[in-house]
Parts: structure tokens; sequence; C-alpha cells
């Protein structure tokens, strides 16, 4: 029997279902595959389970194997961007003109090189999502849908789901199939990247500070990492914005302090959206930035993963740029990229909008946002576009090809959802790790990859949002 088949068996026998489920939440309890509420965000004295899938979903090997292998280019690709000013200032021009936020990065970026960059150390721990579009001919193309380059969810937790799928399947005599999952590992190399930084660094006291959210719903999922530092001799503090503008400091040689510790690394699982700022957490975060503490990442790297970055990647000639003597590598990283459309003012973006309005549901309408739930789909569109096609405000959006994902059969596991059977559609996700030291990638690795799932009622995702459950390649 195939998981399918079991599924379809499953659904029809509640009692052998409320078992497996019962089964599969001790488990994920058991390997600590767990969450905070979102009653109780802000404490760990009730917790439940992350949200998952009761089954590992099968992807293809090739696509895979396809995924891991660029990510190492797709590391050096946001490196080089991140160093480059003019082209981040030629390709973010119309972008800051029309959204807040990225003027606001952009000026910090701009200050810090004007100040001339303190820190020749960079550490990248980066996300690079995709989905498997199946064709007709039963061939199937891996699209990337975006690369998240600051506070990348996974690390942690995912780890402990292979156990949780596995035995999963065991349980159920899908014997065969259990053994294709694979197990992931992420955590002890990310933390491996993080401590070659610390090590560069150079200050054995030296701590490597977790810029940590306001809201920490996922704050045990960061333990495992920190869990791995600690093993490494390595102090790990954890601070908000707040604490740093009220406690941080810079010595004369630009060196980061707070509470009398000297900060060798700053890694950042917060700062990714406006919301996440007040003009306070402004001033910590242009303090660290122009500090020599190592960043993960530092504000070019963090530009090099906004949308329109994406999008003018796409463009004709642009990847060649980077990598002038490797067409194998630009054909590579390009093979990856679904259809990306500028929304400049201009003859290219008024027929970016004139596609848009006449075929809305062949696309997807992006502003310059992480965290899920910001996209336009279908006649939200021709809705959002109908307000400013015509002025500059357009600019702050890039429009992408809709990506038409594979669908699966599986039951969503969250705290408080009745499990059911539901189609779903999963994205690859490939961790990238790396360590620029003076001009040269010292680590550059590809690690994962882990899956994230949604019902495909959702166009839009985000595993905090309610809406992804985490989920474990079964590779066919
Ligand atoms: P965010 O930074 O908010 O995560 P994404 O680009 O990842 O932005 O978009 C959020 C979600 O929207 C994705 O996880 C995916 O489910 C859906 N999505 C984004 N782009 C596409 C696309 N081109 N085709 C289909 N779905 C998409
Ligand atoms: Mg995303």
């Amino acid at each position: 029997m195939t998981t399918k088949e079991f599924l379809q068996q499953l659904i029809t026998n509640p009692e052998q279902l409320s078992n497996l489920v019962e089964e599969a939440i001790e488990m994920a309890f058991q390997q600590g595959f767990l969450f905070r509420t979102c009653e109780t965000p802000n404490s760990s004295e009730v917790v439940t389970y992350a949200p998952f899938t009761l089954f590992p979903s099968a992807v293809p090997k090739a696509r895979l194997v396809q995924a891991l292998e660029v990510q190492t280019h797709f590391n050096t690709l946001v490196d080089k961007i991140s160093q480059d000013p003019d082209f981040l200032e030629e390709a973010l021009a119309s972008t800051i003109q029309a959204d807040d936020f990225t003027a606001r990065l952009v000026s910090i970026y701009r200050q810090v090189q004007q100040e001339g960059q303190t820190q020749s150390i960079v550490v990248g721990l980066n996300r690079s999502d995709y989905m498997v579009e199946q064709s007709m001919d039963g061939t199937s193309s891996l699209k990337q849908v975006e690369i998240n380059t600051i506070a990348a969810a996974g690390f942690g937790v995912l780890d402990r789901l292979p156990e949780v799928h596995r035995h999963i399947l065991r349980t159920t005599g899908l014997l065969k199939e259990s053994e294709c999952v694979q197990d992931t590992n992420m955590t002890p190399a990310m933390a491996a990247a993080l401590a070659k930084a610390w090590e560069v660094y150079g200050q054995k006291k030296a701590v490597i500070l977790f810029l940590v959210e306001d809201v920490q719903i996922s704050q045990l999922t960061q333990r495992y990492s920190e869990i791995e530092l600690w093993n490494r001799n390595i102090p790990v503090i954890r601070r908000k914005f707040e604490e740093v503008s009220r406690r941080g400091s810079l010595d004369g040689d630009k060196r980061l302090f707070i509470d009398g510790l000297e900060v060798a690394v700053v890694y950042y699982r917060y700062g990714y959206m406006p919301d996440n700022y007040t003009e306070q957490s402004w001033a910590a975060r242009l303090l660290m930035e122009r500090s020599r503490a190592v960043k993960c990442p530092d504000i070019g790297t963090q530009l090099a993963g906004t949308k329109k970055i994406q999008q003018v990647l796409a463009s004709p000639g642009v990847l060649e740029k980077f990598f002038p003597d490797q067409p194998q590598v630009v054909e590579q990283i390009r093979a990856t990229f679904a259809g990306l459309y500028t929304l400049d003012m201009g003859p290219e973006g008024d027929q970016t909008v004139a596609m848009a309005l006449t075929n809305p549901h062949k696309f997807v309408l992006k502003p310059q946002r992480e965290g899920g739930g910001n996209n336009y789909y279908g006649e939200d569109i021709v809705q959002v576009l109908q307000k400013f096609k015509n002025d500059q405000r357009r600019a702050a959006y890039i429009l992408m090809d809709k990506i038409q994902p594979r669908t699966e059969q599986n039951i969503p596991l969250r705290k408080g959802l009745p499990p059911r059977l539901t189609t779903v559609s999963y994205e690859i996700g490939v961790f990238g790790a790396y360590v620029r030291y003076e001009g040269e990638m010292i680590l550059n690795e590809a690690l994962g990859p882990v899956l994230r799932t949604k019902s495909i009622e959702h166009d839009d995702a985000g595993v905090v949002r309610g809406v992804a459950m985490f989920d474990s390649p079964l590779v066919v």
C-alpha cells in the first residue's frame, strides 16, 4: 500500500484516524516539536505542538537535488549583491520612492557605506523557497517563490519532524516509505556558520546576540540553535530592539556592547517588517549596523532579499553581470525563475499593468514585505492596480507569474483544528549558510530541504500566521 491508498482507507475509519493523530501528536511532543500557543505567545508555561502534516509529502528526487545544488550559487549571488551599492541603488531607485520601509533600510545602508564598513566578516543564513510545477506530460519543474535573507524560519524545530513522520509511516506498516524520509540536521550546521563568524571575530568572551521578536511565539525553536552554540562554549544572549536601544553602545573602535558584554555576532530573528520597528528600534538597528559586530544579515544582505531585487535579477543580462565567466551557474539559477515583471514607471511597467488587468488570475502582485499574507491575487490585483496604475505608487510592487504547484492529499494537524483530509500543496525550502571573511567565502553550504505545506484554499502562506504547516519530504 502507498500513503495515498492508506489515506483513502484511513478517512473511512474514524477510530483509526483518531488513534493515529494521537500517536503523531504525542510523538511530536516526545521529539520536542514544540510551539508556544497563540493565547500565551510570551510564556512556555503551556505549549503545544508546531502545526504539521500527518504524513510527509512525496517530492521528486530530481527537484530536491536541483534545489540543493543551486543553493551555494544563490548564497554567492546574495552576498555579491549585498556588496554592490551601485546595483542596489539602481535596482531599488523607484521602489524607495514608493515604499517607506525599503527607503528606510536603504538610508541605513547608505549611512554605513559612507562611514566606511567596519566589519569584513559576514554570515548569511537564508532560505530559498520553491514550488514544484507539474506539466501535463508528467515532467516537473522547480520554480522559486522567493529568497528570505533575514530571520528565515525553520531551524531548530524542523530537524525533529522527520523522526515523527518516520514513526507514523512505520506504525501504519508503510515501511518502505519510512526509509525515504531523510533527516535534515540543519540546526548544527547553521550554528556552525554562526560559530565560524564568532571564531573569526576572535574574542573568547564576546557573545552572540539573538535579536528577538516582541511576541515570541517561536522562542522554543530558537532554543535549539542557542543550545548548539552553548555546546561549543559560545555564550548566547537574547535581546529586543528596545533593550539594545536603551542599553547598547559602541566604544571608540565601534565594538558593540550591551549590559557589559561585547557582541561578536548579531543574529536577527526580527526586523523584517515595518511593524517590527519603532523610532527607537530604527536607532538600535542603525547602531548595530554601524558597529564592528558581525551581522546576520547585514543591511545590504537584507536588501538583496527584497522582491524588487528578485524581479531585477530575472531581467536579461543581470545574472551574467554577477557571474561573468560562469554561464552554467547563470543557467542553473535562471532555470528556477518564474516570470517576474517590473511595475516601475515607463513603457515596460505600463505593459505589466495591462497584462495583469487582462489576466489577473495568472499573476501574483507582491509588495516589499515578508512573513506571508501581503500579496494580492486575482480580482484583488485589479482593485489594487486600478487605484494607482498611473502613478509612482505602483513601483512599491512587482508582478509575478502565479505558479501552479502539484497538489497532494494530507491531514493537517494544528491545535484546535479537527483533522480532515485536505488537498494541499507544498513549498520546498533550502537553507543557505555562508561566511565571508575578507572577501573570501570561507563557508558556503546548502542545508535542508524542508517543506511547508498549506491547504490549496489559501493563496498565501505563513506558519506563524496559522496558514501553513511544517512537513518533510518523502523522496520519490
Ligand atoms: P513572503 O515574504 O510574505 O513570505 P512570498 O513571496 O513567500 O512572500 O509569498 C507568500 C506566499 O504566497 C508563498 O508562500 C506562496 O504560498 C504564495 N506565493 C507567492 N508567490 C507565488 C507565486 N508566484 N505563485 C503562487 N503562489 C505564490
Ligand atoms: Mg515566503
